[in-house]
């Protein structure tokens, strides 16, 4: 089974890749209207706000913890 390597979501449909393509190596969740992965910023951005909507974290400790769960996933790897 392969998960998305921005967000960590395992994807088990062709409708959970991006586009639809199970050669993508991202989800749907991770892929811009055009089917590209977004930026570093732009999942941060989106992470955050899930985070904040979700936990009911504020937005500062929602970004911290967004970059920790990043920080483990292959996309955004140094
Ligand atoms: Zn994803």
């Amino acid at each position: 089974m392969k998960t998305c390597i921005a967000c960590g979501m395992p994807m088990t449909e062709p409708a959970d890749f991006a586009m639809g393509d199970i050669t993508k190596a991202y989800c749907r969740h991770c892929a811009r209207p055009d089917g590209t992965m977004q930026s570093y910023g732009e999942k941060l951005d989106s992470l955050s706000g899930f985070l904040v909507r979700t936990q009911g974290l504020d937005t500062g400790a929602a970004v911290d913890a967004a970059r920790d769960m990043m920080a483990r996933l292959p996309a955004w790897k140094a």
